[in-house]
């Protein structure tokens, strides 16, 4: 078997796909993710070498600093510190290449997915955080430091009266667009406002039950949305986003978000795309995969 072999790295699943050229899927396993970093790296040479022959890219959440060498920023944080890449690369015995699970997203939909046959594609995905990903002709923009496409930690623009003092985020700053709109980022805005603590599948399942609150928590989702997408516009002005993710399922988030889009965009006109993903969580692992030219 040889082809292009991708590996997707999460908190609770590893999945592996070998692709043809033509992106029909070969070889398919999923296995449940090793408590320890030792286990990880293990989990993942066995993986490939079932999968057989092939140019290896892997997906994992974090980034490879460029300085050290080092994994970091992963929620998966027993990888943090390590020289993930390279102890990878011991146990596979070939080179492989690592990026960020959401630029394997973005990819993924870029070549063969939502965004085929457009030039500039921004990606989010949108669920327990907000990740994006930016990919111009086929290539992604991965930036000097890592740090292109990282949407999530864009601030929120354009804040109103109510949307002051602005939320901490990890990152060490305040008022980070993932702080606003992703699942968690619901959740919380729901608790403050209609003062009930409820999950974000509950808020949607209210919310289509005809409660008000609930429907404003989503209207509020919506604009906040609208208004980094927005913002993206202005660095960029993609030919189409994408929208993955847990919270993708929602018209709020794709269908119903472009005159917003449009409305918050420099001119007030702009006209703008918006659709969803079209591989679904297959988009990390098959995004893997096409890592290399
Ligand atoms: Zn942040």
């Amino acid at each position: 078997m040889s082809g292009r072999i991708g590996i997707d790295l999460g908190g609770t699943k590893i999945d592996a796909i070998a692709l043809s050229e033509a992106g029909e899927a070969l070889f398919e396993k999923r296995v449940a993710t090793p408590k320890t970093y030792e286990g990880i790296v293990a989990a993942i040479g066995s993986l490939v070498q079932e999968a057989g022959d092939g140019k290896v890219g892997i997906g994992a959440p974090g980034s490879r600093s460029r300085v050290t060498g080092l994994w970091r920023n992963a929620n998966i944080v027993v990888c943090n510190g390590k020289p993930f890449q390279a102890d990878l690369e011991a146990v596979i015995g070939r080179p492989v290449k690592m990026e960020n699970d959401a630029n394997c997203f973005a990819l993924s939909e870029a070549i063969d997915g939502a965004g085929q046959g457009y030039s500039v594609v921004a990606f989010f995905t949108v669920g327990t955080a907000l990740g994006g990903g930016l990919v111009v002709n086929g290539k992604l923009i991965v930036g000097a430091n890592g740090e292109a496409g990282e949407f999530g930690h864009t601030a929120l623009p354009w804040p109103n009266d109510s949307e002051w003092p602005l939320l901490p985020c990890f990152c060490g700053k305040a008022g980070c667009a993932e702080q606003y709109v992703s699942g968690t980022g619901l959740q919380r805005d729901h608790r403050c406002v209609a003062g009930e603590d409820i999950s974000a599948k509950e808020i949607v399942a209210r919310a289509r039950g005809g409660d008000a609150q609930a429907q404003a928590s989503l209207q509020r989702l919506q604009d906040r949305f609208a208004r980094v997408a927005a913002n993206i516009s202005c660095v960029v002005d993609p030919d189409v986003f994408v929208i993955g993710g847990g919270l993708s399922e929602l018209p709020e988030l794709v269908e119903h978000l472009a005159p917003l889009i449009s409305r918050y965009s420099f001119s007030g006109t702009a006209e703008v795309k918006v659709v969803r993903a079209k591989h679904g969580e297959k988009s990390g692992v098959r995004g893997a995969a096409r890592l290399w030219d």
